[in-house]
């Protein structure tokens, strides 16, 4: 007998065929004697929806506290409709929202991080024998608020839970079948790994491939919980696993990644002094505004340009951010550009080969695409690049490396 902890996303539970579909998966492994227990998300585009529905309300954006409460009404829906369709199989269920499964969080709506998981009530229920469903992306702070856990997060709840109750399986089923060396709706020649680590998992979901939520990733890693992507269309098909450790392969990048939801700010004309990119970083850091790629131009006639990119989100408040330094730092403008998308190469591999990042710039170079900001690291490199060339850079890039 195994404890299992089985996600299903919002493409498999999107209407009644699918959630008996999931029902099924669930009974399987039910039946055979393991103890089960489901995060689903909302169904299909219920998240996107509540989100307009929101904004037909107050187009200025309503508080973060109520936009909480209405999107976690999606996952509501789903586990009680999937708790209906595990009874129509005769089978025990009980569906639990995340504040019942005892999920705590931090106050910062919208993206709140899980500071504590009391799995007793989910425990409680697995010894009374039933299918435990419970609703992902929620949870509960301590001014007994709802909260939600960003978007894609019903990964990181599976993850907690598993992490929690030392589950043996986290199986997370999706509408693909696995971890692809490119989004394999993208690029037709996509790979499907059988096997990649915590680490390069980590960067692909934090550079674009949403495949899994870069939070539960960290998540796994942490508290070392094996992940097995599959579908939930093909539940048969064998799927990636994610862990520490993986058998060596020859692969000297292991997947390509785009982001689209960047943009470039330039600060333009600054003193060429010290602490003038202490002043800036440190004012966006104050707003919780995340930087991503940094650049600085050579000073020239005692003036510099720092230009930094961050996600579409925080673009609005990081340029007020910056209004507010004017004054202070007497620059010339504040230049940006949303027309930017973020494509990057990941691999443990290129640690150790020289000549990748070449090979990179080459095939961007052959298919005609400029770059516009760079960044590295020990496994990946990023590009900047104009976003209507996002896709063809995607592939041009993919084919260099993989085939
Ligand atoms: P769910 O609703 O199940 O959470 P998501 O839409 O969040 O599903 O994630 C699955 C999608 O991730 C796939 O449909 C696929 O288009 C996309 N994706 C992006 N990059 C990759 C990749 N490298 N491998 C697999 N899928 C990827
Ligand atoms: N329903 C949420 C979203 O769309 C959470 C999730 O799907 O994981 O972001
Ligand atoms: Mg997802």
């Amino acid at each position: 007998m195994a404890l299992i902890v089985k996600k299903f996303g919002g493409s498999s539970v999107a209407n009644a065929q699918r959630v008996m579909n999931v029902a099924n998966i669930i009974a399987e492994d039910y039946q055979k004697g393991n103890q089960v227990v489901v995060v689903v998300s909302a169904q299909g585009d219920t998240t996107d929806d509540l989100i307009e529905k929101a904004l037909e309300i107050n187009p200025e954006g309503p508080s973060k506290r109520e936009m909480d409460m209405l999107l976690s009404a999606g996952e509501q829906i789903s586990i009680a409709l999937l708790a209906m369709a595990i009874e129509r199989l005769g089978l025990p269920v009980v569906s639990l929202l995340g504040w019942q499964a005892g999920f705590q969080t931090d106050s910062k709506y919208g993206i709140a991080r899980i500071k504590n998981l009391d799995a007793s009530r989910i425990e409680a229920e697995l010894a009374r024998k039933n299918i435990v469903v419970v609703a992902g992306f929620q949870g509960i702070n301590k001014y007994d608020d709802i909260t939600t856990l960003g978007r894609g997060g019903s990964d990181t709840s599976a993850v907690a839970i598993a992490a929690s109750l030392k589950a043996d399986l986290c199986q997370i089923y999706t509408d693909v079948d696995g971890v692809y060396t490119a989004d394999p709706r993208k690029v037709k020649t996509a790979q499907k790994m059988s096997e990649i680590t915590y680490d390069e998992m980590l960067e692909l979901a934090t550079l674009g491939a949403q495949v899994l939520n870069n939070r539960s990733v960290e998540m796994a890693k942490k508290y070392n919980v094996e992940l097995e992507v599959r579908s939930s269309l093909e539940p048969k098909v064998p799927g990636t696993i994610v862990k520490e450790v993986i058998k060596m392969e020859k692969m000297l990048i292991r997947g390509v990644a785009k982001d689209s939801d960047t943009s470039r700010i330039s600060v333009v004309g600054l003193q060429d002094n010290p602490g003038i990119a202490f002043k800036i970083f440190n004012v966006l850091a104050q707003k919780n505004i995340n930087v991503d790629i940094i650049l600085q131009s050579i000073g020239r006639d005692g003036t510099k340009d720092i230009s930094f990119t961050v996600a579409k989100s925080q673009h609005k408040e990081a340029v007020s951010a910056l209004e507010e330094l004017q004054p202070a730092l007497n620059f010339k403008e504040i230049a940006c550009d949303d027309d930017v998308a973020k494509v990057s190469i990941v691999g443990t591999g290129m640690e150790t080969h020289p000549g990748v990042a070449a090979k990179m710039f080459e095939a961007l170079y052959e298919a005609g695409i400029n770059i516009k900001m760079i960044s590295t690291s020990e496994i990946k490199i990023s590009v900047l690049i104009n976003a209507k060339d996002a896709d063809r850079a995607v592939e041009a890039v993919h084919d260099a490396f993989i085939r």
